[in-house]
């Protein structure tokens, strides 16, 4: 494996007062499945005050990260590196935190306390691998498997449980069987860990490339957690739309977003209202009237109990409530969006259109596909031509229309009006031109008419 010069270096160090040290978990794990490769945890058999000592020595900057923990942050040439003794988990009594942790002088107590085979194996220039649990088996055949008996493990922290299903969309691995069972078995234990650890896996499992079997096979885990989602389940669509149930739909829409947390999460969200607004008619289709109102109502709430950030909330709730509008492909509608949303808000629409429809009948939707390419292209030209689209863009100012003697609110509406008219093509955004406008609705308006 090669180590970044400050791994290297650290783990050196270390040695050479004679204790051990290793590049472990995720890194080695990543490294061995050739994917980027991280940040860098090194774990060792001296305390935490020694290693403290040997920095100091060697002036390497540290932070005391988790001291109780035994984690001392060493940061060289700006990377972190998280260097942590060896250590053996106490008893857990919540599901979630160890009571104590006790410090071990064997490596091959540290990797059993490690979650799955693929995360306990160790590496030093050294002694090579380290792999007591049989991880680079597990890897290569693309399995996660707890160390140690499946239950007890999701007992002792139930966080794993996420952590599994993450990895399974993440690293596009399959479950192993005992520790499958284990999973479906303990999965209420997951209510006991804290929303914000939840949804830190939650947003890494819909970026994942296997989202779609994941969200589909472990459906029962994730509604442990968002409980709204489950009336999504079996739901049956019966329109020609449709060729999937609204769970598959949600799960094939999250799919075909681009992996972006905003964007994946409106499409896990955009039907949860669906079961409660649908209805069916005369002949059997069925309708769902509403139902983009109904889903923003639901996943506010849901989303202030995950805590996300304002960026995220933001995002996702101004498209959840919009994703079924029609946007058209004619410059002077994109121009009315523009205005309305924004240019970031109106191309994340465009995805979030064009994902709910690669979840459709994909033989019906191929017209509206095209129209979305249509509107996709046209936003980027409107933008990067600096076409008017907001009030700002005008030529034409308050300050102009009080000149010409308007006041008050009204001076808002008339450069709406002015906007509506250059964005419809109807006058052309130079100053001249929007000035006589303007004065011709001034005498208009002296003469009583309304605008
Ligand atoms: P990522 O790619 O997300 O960083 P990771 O496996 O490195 O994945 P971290 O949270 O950085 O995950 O944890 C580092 C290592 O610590 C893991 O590889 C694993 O060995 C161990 N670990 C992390 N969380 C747990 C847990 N809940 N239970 C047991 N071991 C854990
Ligand atoms: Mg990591």
């Amino acid at each position: 494996m090669i180590l970044p010069e400050g791994a290297k270096y650290i783990i050196d160090v270390i040695e050479k007062e004679k204790y051990e040290a290793f590049a472990v978990g995720g890194c080695v794990r990543d490294f061995l499945m050739e994917r980027p490769v991280n940040d860098i945890d090194i774990t060792t058999d001296a305390e935490p005050e020694i290693i403290e000592n040997i920095f100091d020595k060697n002036h390497i900057k540290y932070v005391e990260t988790g001291l109780k923990h035994g984690t001392i942050t060493a940061v060289f040439d700006k990377e972190n590196y998280e260097v942590t003794t060896y250590r053996t988990d106490g008893k857990y009594s919540d599901n979630r935190h160890p009571e104590n942790v006790r410090f071990v002088k064997d490596i091959k107590e540290d990797l059993a306390r490690r979650d799955f085979t693929m995360n306990a194996i160790a590496y030093n220039r050294k002694k090579g691998f380290v792999d007591l649990y049989g991880g680079r088996s597990d890897i290569e055949n693309k399995i996660i498997r707890t160390v140690g008996d499946a239950d007890k493990r999701f007992n002792e922290d139930a966080l794993r449980i996420m952590r599994a299903i993450r990895f399974a969309s993440v690293l596009s691995f399959d479950i192993e069987e005992s520790t499958e069972k284990a999973i479906l078995k303990n999965k209420e234990l997951l209510k006991n860990v804290s929303s914000e650890r939840i949804f830190k896996e939650l947003s890494k499992l819909l970026l994942g490339d296997n989202v779609f079997h994941v969200l589909i096979r472990y459906r029962e885990v994730l509604a442990v957690v968002i409980p709204e989602i489950k009336e999504m389940f079996d739901l049956n669509q019966n329109t020609k739309w449709h060729i999937y149930d609204v769970w598959a739909h949600t799960c094939k829409a999250v799919e075909s977003a681009p992996r972006d947390s905003a964007l994946r999460l409106t499409m896990l969200l955009h039907d949860i209202g669906k079961p409660q607004c649908r209805s069916t008619d005369e002949k059997g289709i069925d309708h769902y009237y509403g139902h983009p109102k109904v889903s923003e109502q639901i996943a506010g709430p849901l989303l202030k109990r995950f805590k996300v950030s304002n960026e995220i909330y933001n995002r996702v709730m101004t498209l959840i409530p919009i994703h079924d509008a029609h946007i058209g492909t004619e410059k002077k509608n994109i121009k009315k969006w523009l205005s309305k949303i924004g240019e970031e808000r109106l191309i994340d629409l465009i995805y979030v259109k064009r994902a709910d429809k690669l979840a459709q009948n994909t033989d019906l939707v191929k017209e509206e596909l095209k129209n979305l390419e249509i509107t996709e292209k046209l936003t980027h030209k409107i933008i990067e031509g600096g076409e008017p689209f907001t009030v700002k863009d005008l030529s034409i100012d308050g300050n102009d229309l009080i000149s010409i003697g308007f006041k008050g609110r009204v001076i808002g509406e008339i450069l709406s009006v002015l906007l509506d008219k250059v964005i419809s093509g109807e006058l052309e955004n130079k100053k001249e031109i929007l000035v006589s406008y303007a004065c011709s609705l001034y005498e208009d308006k002296s003469t009583n008419q309304t605008l």
